[in-house]
């Protein structure tokens, strides 16, 4: 167990974006929703602010689209809020899992924003569907579900441990110290 807490701070959150395992996973995953043909950049702000559209006040991240809204142009992730939100949620994790758990809460950042792309490339998200699809509130919107459900398919993916954080990752369960055992158990029972 920990004696200090864990902790991250929006230049690892950046540094772990920007690190060998997330790129490599980037590029697969673009084949995989099939989006290599889309340019979008990637930018890092501290927060969002307002309430447009892509976000609610918890945005981690947001793709935007172009002007005429047939494609991405740009994916932003707000670096210091996901940094808040690990050491809010996972602080009690001994640094080495902390730091695994940031990881894999990237990656499934990085996926659930991907598959926005794509609905932008089908035209599922477009100038004509947008007002129906923000009639919606934010968790019952079906662009939202499709993209949390891919994103903790493809963690998934990766084994058991990967699983649990990804379940975690979407529900508002708090660390208790028994899961907290759990966990580590877990991850050094990794393969
Ligand atoms: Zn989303």
């Amino acid at each position: 167990m920990a004696f200090f807490p864990s902790g991250i701070n929006k230049n690892h959150v950046i540094e772990l974006i920007q690190q060998g395992n997330i790129n490599e996973l980037h590029n697969t995953i673009r084949s995989r929703l099939y989006i290599d043909d889309v340019d979008y950049q990637i930018i890092f702000e501290d927060y969002s602010f307002g309430n447009d559209c892509f976000g609610d006040e918890f945005s981690k991240a947001r793709t935007i689209p172009n002007e005429d809204w047939n494609r991405a142009e740009k994916v932003v992730f707000y670096v210091e809020n996901i940094a808040n939100l690990m050491n809010d949620r996972f602080s009690k994790l001994p640094m080495e899992i902390f730091l695994k758990v940031a990881e894999i809460y990237v990656m499934y950042i990085l996926i659930h924003e991907l598959v926005h792309v794509r609905q932008l490339k089908d035209r599922v998200i477009s100038n004509d569907t947008k007002d129906e699809i923000f009639g919606v509130p934010y968790k019952e919107r079906a662009i939202e579900i499709e993209a949390n459900t891919i994103a903790s398919s493809i963690i998934s993916e990766f084994g058991e441990f990967e699983r649990e954080i990804a379940r975690l990752l979407l529900s508002n369960e708090q660390l208790d110290n028994n899961k907290v055992a759990m966990l580590i158990d877990m991850y050094y029972k990794r393969g």
